[in-house]
């Protein structure tokens, strides 16, 4: 064992499966530094473990990070709370419809069942996994209150299209930056564009990491206020401090049922840390595409798209895809990666084929063609900044030989 933080990312155990001598590669693992567990030990030590000041420092931090003048940061439990605090803030409720691609993770829909709401899924483009604005376009009706986008693997969204169909339609954008941090858009970090919220992920395997965490980015003070009670059971704190300051301590009023949606400060303590070098972990994924992209060239498989020129995509996730060209399938790759000792993942089973958005919307694949193939396609390889050279040259070494050896067989 290398660590405890290896027993489980995203549900996948960290085998120690050994393979030609070597231990096997986990598909993913946060990389965390002292600096990170002094500051758990510290927070330990101070007796304050929960919504505190680490919490307020970690928003303070993460405004200055967006440099965006009104910015609001909210810190919360997880990016899944965060959206759904999103939609309930915009009003977001029963027989209101919310268009979202089908290729994404179920967080991105079941936030919409949270407020009653009716998740209404699209297909994505093929080269960039992201929702395409022409079917959102088709889909928009009477009723279409807000879209949800995914900046798929940390590419961001032509966005440009999306929010003129919401002006032309009086729609709310939500961003799931879920895979988004940090990416930019036309040269401007996602968080800072004119959608009514972005919300990022915490979560172990994302960008940055406090174990369990999210972050609600708005520029509306309302909205923020809003997200800012509900979050905490519905507690208007603000009001009680403004205009109860002669109030006793114990004194507070409730003006909404809310969530217990609130970060503590033990995983704010990650978050201040994992912040700072966040520029220098997304400069290393980068590089580390970089690498993948010139060694897997040649092989007959679909590399990730990059971003435009003057953009930054995040790299959170690598997925190529083995397609048609391939000489075996797709299935039978991860397979023969697994044999040579090397996690991966797939990104996403789509929604459409989970027995219960598939069920509860009669969705039919025939109706996501692209998301389909997809995910018949799509594979990703292991990228994270705890991987060494020699570990990505495994990597590269197995992709290889998988599809070379398999190619003189055919
Ligand atoms: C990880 C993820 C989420 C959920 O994030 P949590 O912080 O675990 O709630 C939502 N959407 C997408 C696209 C994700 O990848």
């Amino acid at each position: 064992m290398k660590n405890s933080l290896d027993v489980c990312v995203q549900g996948q155990p960290a085998h120690d499966k050994p393979s030609m001598n070597k231990p096997f590669l986990p598909y993913a693992l946060p990389e965390l530094g002292e600096e990170e567990i002094a500051e758990v030990v510290d927070t330990l030590r101070s007796g304050w473990l929960s919504t505190g000041p680490r919490v307020k420092r970690f928003e303070a931090d993460f405004a200055a990070y967006l440099k965006h003048a009104g910015i609001h940061c909210l810190a919360v439990s997880s990016a899944t709370a965060g959206l759904h605090l999103a939609l309930e803030a915009l009003g977001v409720g029963p027989g209101d419809e919310v268009i979202l691609p089908s290729y994404t993770f179920t967080a991105t829909a079941e936030v919409v069942r949270y407020v009653g709401a009716i998740p209404v899924f699209v297909d994505v483009l093929e080269k960039t996994f992201n929702i395409s604005p022409d079917a959102i376009d088709a889909a928009i009706t009477q009723k279409t209150k807000a879209v949800i986008v995914v900046h798929f693997a940390g590419l961001s969204c032509d966005m440009a299209p999306i929010f003129a169909l919401a002006k032309k339609n009086n729609l709310k954008i939500v961003e799931d930056a879920a895979h988004a941090l940090p990416t930019t858009y036309q040269g401007r970090l996602v968080g800072t564009l004119e959608s009514d919220f972005a919300v990022f992920s915490f979560y172990a395997n994302k960008t940055m990491t406090t174990g369990e965490g999210g972050m609600v980015v708005t520029t509306n003070s309302e909205l923020a206020a809003r997200v800012k009670t509900m979050r905490l059971h519905g507690i208007n704190r603000d009001a009680f401090d403004r205009y109860t300051a002669s109030a006793p301590a114990w004194f507070y009023e409730v003006i909404a049922a809310g969530f217990k949606y609130n970060m503590p400060d033990m995983a704010a303590a990650l978050g201040i840390h994992q912040l700072k070098k966040l520029d220098g972990f997304q400069k290393m994924r980068e590089e580390m595409a970089q690498v993948y992209d010139a060694a897997l060239q040649d092989l007959p498989l679909t590399l990730p798209s990059a971003a435009l020129a003057g953009d930054i995509h995040a790299r959170h996730v690598y997925a190529i895809r083995i397609g048609r060209n391939a000489p075996l399938t797709r299935d039978a790759f991860i397979a023969e990666l697994s044999k040579r000792g090397i996690g991966t993942s797939v990104h996403f089973i789509p929604l459409h084929r989970h027995p219960y958005w598939r069920n509860t919307y009669s969705l039919n694949e025939r109706d996501f063609p692209v998301s389909q193939t997809l995910y018949e396609e799509e594979v990703s390889l292991p990228l994270y900044t705890k991987m060494t050279s020699e570990d990505q040259e495994r990597v590269i070494d197995a992709v290889r030989a998988v599809l070379e050896f398999r190619r003189e067989l055919a």
